[in-house]
């Protein structure tokens, strides 16, 4: 259920995927865990894995599109090995991951450009070994697009000038190109335009962050633009923005289970090795309570984004229900990450603190993930959007298969206008719900009826559609339908056991209660409102033998499964 270094062959992979994903593992083990760290504390710059990048072209076959590719038919936008790759390096190390992820994101309006000739350029800096960055925030006003104040100056040769400041731009310090976004000072229309980090007109002020990666504040006076290197402008300037983020934003929740899979085998081999009071840690009941918690979770995100991968490779301009599961991922997965580091912490206890640990890094590192492009209050205003025609106007769609073929996921660069989203259907969530019985499953399903109770007997009026703080407790509880519903098509898709999914729906029944009475003890919340938060919470079905199975065959079993490599 879990990627393991140590066993993962690939196997399901072309042979192309399988070389790259092996490489990796095998560069990182090679690097080993006291240089890795070491590296880490020193706050390197990690020239080997760049090199390592660029010898092998690996982001050149990952993220070029084939009619672009140099010399290699292997090359495409493959949303599901892209997961692989993005679960490898969160696997060994978010700081690696992050120059990957600020490539994907500035390669986004590159590929989305009118011009051909940038797009050639592009392929040959991927060919070259370049890494990529994108220029969006700005230091006053975060990832506020309407407030952008980099300006982009037409001159009267046709070619433009740029002036102004980006801040948090992650490989500010040597990208081949980064996408910046802007506005035309004289037309006041979006713009996203090429910049060259080589140029003597760039200037990279600062890392702004203590860290192996760059995260450049840059300035532009009067930086030259050709007419080539504007990529797009006005409203699809605007569109290019969110569509790329909606591509990269996926990244995280894979970045995250990546981060809490090696913590994971970290914490447990620690406690089932440590001996106290005559017992090994992994027989305190309440040890195996976190640990079983912890895995279940991380199984859960795991089946959750490989469902979610599959909504988004079949996407098209009249299936856009990819745009509700792909901010779940960004946000429930990475906070559903934030968790389970928080009950692995709970065990590993002081060693969580060594310097010689992964999880030392874990705990520092998985904070990031749900603030990173956009916080979950932003995802969250997002999906909220989406909750009426999925509780309540479902559509006909034919099923989707698992999507793992080798193919090139071309509409992810033509994805459209970005508005419409209340308009979009998704298919009716009663279906997977329907498909089993299992003890927790049923309960939750009693929940989910609570739920849609309150939004139908009293909906939120037209203040608590305005208040953020009421649209977040609600949104949490919307989230786990939607949750719950991808989980139980991959755990059918995936034949997860059954023991499994029962204990997976365990924790998706307090995690509802929980949040139940969070809207219950809203402010805005009305007392008939409370009454309906009052009939969702449930204790879970408690079931000892089944627990102690799962604890057995999936969790215990796992202890000696993988160490990095010294
Ligand atoms: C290490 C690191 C690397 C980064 N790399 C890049 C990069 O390469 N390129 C790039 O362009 N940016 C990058 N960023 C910027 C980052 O992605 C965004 O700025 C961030 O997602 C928003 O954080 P902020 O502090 O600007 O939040 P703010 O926008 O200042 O938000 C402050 C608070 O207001 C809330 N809020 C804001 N807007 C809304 C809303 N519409 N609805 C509800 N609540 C709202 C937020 O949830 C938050 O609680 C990076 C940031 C960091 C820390």
């Amino acid at each position: 259920m879990l990627f393991n270094p140590a066993t993962e062959s690939f196997e399901s992979r072309d042979p192309r995927t399988r070389e790259i994903m092996k490489l990796t593992v095998e560069f990182f083990e090679k690097k080993g865990k006291a240089q890795l760290k070491e590296d880490d504390h020193e706050r390197r710059w990690y020239r080997d894995f760049i090199d390592f990048i660029k010898d092998n072209r690996i982001f050149s076959t990952l993220l070029t599109p084939p009619q672009y590719n140099i010399d290699d038919p292997e090359a495409r936008w493959d949303t599901r090995r892209n997961c692989d790759f993005n679960e490898v390096l969160g696997f060994y190390g978010l700081n690696y991951w992050y120059a990957w992820q600020v490539s994907i994101l500035g390669l986004g309006p590159l590929w989305m450009a009118d011009g051909e000739a940038i797009k050639r350029i592009t392929a040959e800096k991927l060919r070259d070994g370049g890494v990529f960055g994108f220029g969006l925030s700005e230091k006053n006003h975060g990832a506020d697009l309407y407030s952008s104040e980099m300006k982009l100056t037409p001159m009267p040769d046709g070619s433009f000038r740029a002036d102004g400041d980006k801040y948090y731009i992650g490989n500010g310090n040597e990208a081949a190109l980064l996408s910046v976004f802007g506005k035309n000072s004289e037309t006041d229309e979006y713009v996203f335009f090429a910049v060259k980090t080589d140029h003597s007109d760039y200037e990279d002020v600062k890392n702004i962050v203590k860290s192996q990666m760059h995260v450049s504040e840059f300035a532009l006076r009067g930086y030259p633009v050709s007419a080539d290197e504007v990529l797009v402008s006005g409203p699809r300037a605007w569109d290019a923005a969110l569509n790329t983020v909606n591509i990269g934003k996926f990244n995280l929740g894979w970045a995250s289970i990546g981060i809490c899979t090696h913590a994971l085998y970290e914490a447990l081999k620690h406690a089932a090795n440590r001996e106290l009071y005559g017992k090994y840690v992994t027989d305190f009941p309440h040890v195996k309570h976190l640990l079983t918690d912890a895995y279940t979770r991380l199984v859960a995100m795991r089946l959750f984004s490989t469902r979610a991968s599959d909504y988004m490779r079949v996407a098209s301009a009249k299936d856009r229900r990819y745009l509700l599961y792909n901010p779940m991922v960004k946000m429930k997965v990475t906070t559903q990450g934030e968790e389970v580091i928080n009950n692995l912490w709970e065990v590993i206890a002081a060693k969580g603190f060594e310097k010689d640990t992964f999880f030392e890094m874990a705990v520092r590192d998985i904070r990031a993930l749900p603030k990173l492009e956009g916080t979950v209050h932003v995802n969250m205003a997002l999906v909220v959007k989406f909750m009426a025609n999925f509780l309540f106007n479902p559509a006909e769609y034919d099923e989707v298969s698992p999507q793992t073929q080798a193919a090139h996921d071309a509409f992810l660069f033509d994805q459209g206008p970005t508005r419409g989203l209340g308009a979009i259907q998704f298919h009716d969530p009663e279906i997977a719900y329907g498909s089993i019985q299992l003890p927790n499953v049923e309960i939750f399903k009693t929940q989910i009826k609570a739920l849609k109770a309150l939004l139908s007997s009293s909906p939120p009026d037209k203040n608590q559609k305005r208040d953020m703080d009421f649209l977040l407790s609600l949104g949490e509880l919307f989230s786990l339908v939607v949750y719950g519903q991808l989980i139980l098509e991959s755990a059918k898709l995936q034949d997860v056991d059954n023991q499994l999914l029962d204990q997976i729906f365990d924790f998706m029944v307090r995690d509802f209660s929980l949040h139940a009475l969070n809207l219950y003890s809203t402010t805005s919340t009305t007392s008939e409102q409370a009454d309906h938060c009052l009939k969702m919470i449930h204790r879970p079905a408690i079931d000892e033998s089944r627990f102690t199975s799962v604890w057995e065959r999936f969790v215990l079993v796992q202890k000696d499964a993988y160490e990095m490599s010294p």
